[in-house]
């Protein structure tokens, strides 16, 4: 644990908002009891995690890495993260990420950008690229990401590591700070399959303080080694062949099809929803969500607070000072698609296309037992990039939102290439994705 707070400490990437030494060493000190007194540990016992700075856990801070945060700490603790504390491991860190999870690179954050683990010059992903970033230099053993629209994948693909988005429901969001709710996933970044089930099965569960839990029995070591039961994968044909995909993701991503069919998988092109569409619905709604959430962070009961004569002049001057340039923009964006006028025609329509993308993923999942896709169309960008052009960044999303809309399980399992692969099951069956990963090995 020592090892790991000062690697951390010492680290150029960015990854750290703050560092845990008090509780660290408290709970670490005891696991060393424990061993010393030839008591049975358990799995996860001792084993140091990160969290990314959306989560609360009690009496640290919660910055969401902004400035309205910066100063606030969590009153109380994720269902989550207590379940990993229950199970013994070890916080050693809150992690840098873009703020209240708004971005694609984790550079809409008052911490500095975080850096791509393999050529720090690039970004670390976002928008739990502190996450990944820290799993892939070995800060941590594994860290708990968020994933609304990508945010665990895509920055799990940029560093060449596992990161899951389950099943929607699978594991409580009590106590992660809410971006879009009907997205917002909490995820596990590890550097195997096998590490993912464990953190995974630590976490799920019912848990009444969330009502769009279930419960879910947990998933055994044996059943995700045993691969014989995949005989069909599909992927969509406009992901590869009509986007802006780069040359090298798409002959990475054909390769690994024909690697696949040659171990036997029937492989089918399947038809979807253009990716323009995918990121304006995605966008659509996670706007309005997150306009909704942020609400109510006035300055008045989290967070700072900047004072005017005027009660409701405290309000807009604290807002329009604290949050970023990419957070204003999606809660005007919004307010907007919200807003009487708009909402029938840009909203409402966005609920509709979120349906009709569930349907296609239901049809899909009758013909085939895995989608697979490309985790993203582009290569990590340069530092300083998405920031100059926003839209750029969204539609980087491309391939990774549509899954979410459908609250599908999706795992990017690392190729040792720029950005990884994909692996999406229907719904629940997030025990199929682990499978997967341990057949592509
Ligand atoms: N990049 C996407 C966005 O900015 C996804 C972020 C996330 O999953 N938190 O909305």
């Amino acid at each position: 644990i020592q090892e790991k707070l000062s690697a951390l400490k010492e680290n150029t990437y960015n990854t750290v908002n703050s560092l845990l030494t008090e509780l660290a060493l408290d709970r670490a000190a005891k696991v060393d009891a424990k061993i010393a007194n030839g008591d049975t540990i358990g799995l996860l016992e001792g084993i140091p995690f990160g969290i990314k700075d959306v989560y609360m856990l009690q009496g640290t801070y919660a910055t969401a890495s902004s400035d309205l945060l910066k100063n606030y700490k969590s009153a109380y603790t994720a269902t989550a993260i207590q379940k990993l504390l229950d199970a013994g491991a070890i916080p050693v860190v809150k992690e840098n990420c873009d703020s209240f999870g708004h971005g694609s690179s984790s550079e809409n954050t008052i911490f500095g950008a975080v850096k791509n683990a393999t050529n720090p010059e690039l970004v670390g992903g976002g928008s739990s690229g502190g996450s990944a970033v820290n799993v892939a230099k070995d800060y941590t053993v594994f860290s708990i990401g968020g994933d609304t629209g990508g945010s665990v994948r895509q920055p799990a693909g940029y560093n060449n590591v596992y990161g899951l988005k389950p099943t929607y429901g699978r594991i409580s969001r009590y106590g992660l700070m809410a971006y879009a709710s009907s997205t917002d996933c909490v995820g596990p970044i590890a550097k195997s399959a096998e590490d993912i089930r464990i953190v995974l099965n630590a976490m799920s569960g019912k848990d009444t303080k969330d009502q769009t839990t279930y419960p879910s029995e947990a998933i055994k070591q044996e059943s995700i080694l045993n691969t014989a039961s995949i005989k069909t994968v599909g992927y969509f044909k406009n992901f590869v062949e009509n986007e802006a995909i780069d040359a090298s993701i798409k002959t990475d991503f054909l390769m690994s099809i024909e690697k696949i069919k040659s171990k036997g998988i029937q492989v089918k092109e399947l038809d979807f929803f253009k990716s323009d569409i995918l990121v304006s619905t995605y966008y659509t709604l996670a706007m309005a969500e997150t306009a909704s959430n942020l609400s109510r962070l006035d300055g008045t009961n989290y967070g700072d607070r900047i004072d005017d004569k005027d009660l409701k002049e405290s309000y807009a001057i604290t807002r329009s000072e604290k949050f970023s340039e990419e957070t204003k923009r999606r809660i005007v964006g919004g307010n907007q698609v919200l807003s009487q006028g708009f909402s029938d025609e840009i909203y409402l329509k966005g609920l509709a296309l979120r349906d009709a993308i569930s349907e296609n993923f239901e049809k899909d999942f009758n013909e085939v037992d895995i989608i697979l896709s490309p985790v993203t169309p582009n290569t990590p960008p340069k530092i300083g990039d998405s920031l100059k052009a926003p839209l750029t960044m969204y539609l980087s999303d491309a391939y990774t939102v549509g899954f979410s809309l459908g609250q599908l399980p999706t795992l990017t399992v690392p190729q040792g290439t720029e950005t990884g692969l994909q692996v999406t099951a229907a719904k629940n069956n997030d025990e199929l994705v682990l499978k997967f990963a341990n057949f592509l090995k």
